[in-house]
């Protein structure tokens, strides 16, 4: 099975949840490029501080930043035999760089799978999406609710809204997301590496579409 994986798709395509899964069945990291800023942000280190200037805004972090931050968590040894990539890269010239990272280890992307979904449903899904504080498990009040309210059924930590789940940065995100990142669907389709799948439908479909996709 293929084993350098992107996760392609809108903010609140599913992703992050589909990549949890995923993880556990390859047995590969799942290197989310927002959990790396907020994990440095929470740290209150430079890049986490340079980056909140633009997550704040819904905007890019710029790509030299970006990249660079990507590149050295890729270095690590349990990255060595593949890894499930979650919201990186997002605009071409990441996608460019990511290649030519890969090339000097004579590595590859093996696929690219674009979870496709709606953009009504995509700011349904972010206004009530909750995210364990520990162990960033994903929830939704609605479609994907915790047992119990406000903590994590997988290890019990508090779940937090993020600040960047407003209607009004939601929208920005999602009009960068157009702009910056669906270039990328071209990008690997011309390289005969992106399976689209239809993430309109329930966690437990989308992951055996996603599974179905990755024995091609
Ligand atoms: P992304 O990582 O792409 O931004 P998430 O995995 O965080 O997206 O999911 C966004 C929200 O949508 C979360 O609240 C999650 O619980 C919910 N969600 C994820 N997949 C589905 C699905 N197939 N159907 C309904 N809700 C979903
Ligand atoms: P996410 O958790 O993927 O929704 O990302 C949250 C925010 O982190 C984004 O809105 C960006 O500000 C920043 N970010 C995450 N990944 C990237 C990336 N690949 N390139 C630039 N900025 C990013």
């Amino acid at each position: 099975m293929s084993k350098y994986i992107i996760l392609l798709g809108a903010p609140g395509a599913g992703k992050g949840t589909q990549a949890t899964m995923l993880t556990e069945v390859l047995g590969v990291p799942h290197v989310a490029s927002g959990d790396l800023f907020r994990s440095a942000l929470q740290k209150k280190t430079p890049l986490g501080l340079e980056a909140k200037k633009y997550m704040d805004q819904g905007l890019l972090v710029p790509d030299e930043v970006t990249i660079a931050m990507v590149r050295e968590r890729l270095a690590l040894p349990d990255c060595q035999e593949g890894v499930i990539l979650d919201g990186f890269p997002r605009t071409l010239e990441q996608a460019k760089a990511l290649d030519a990272a890969l090339a000097e280890e004579g590595r590859a992307i093996d696929k690219v799978l674009y979870i496709k979904v709606p953009t009504e449903e995509l700011v349904a899904r972010l206004s009530g999406r909750w995210i364990c504080r520990d162990c960033q498990a994903v929830y939704h009040t609605i479609t994907n609710p915790p047992k119990q309210a406000g903590r994590c059924d997988a290890c019990g930590g508090e779940l937090y809204q993020r600040s960047d789940d407003t209607p009004e940065t939601v929208r920005r995100r999602l009009e960068v997301y157009f702009e910056q990142t669906m270039p990328l669907i071209e990008y690997y389709t011309e390289r005969g590496v992106l399976t689209e799948v239809n993430g309109n439908q329930s966690i437990a479909e989308v992951q055996a579409a996603l599974l179905e996709a990755l024995k091609d």
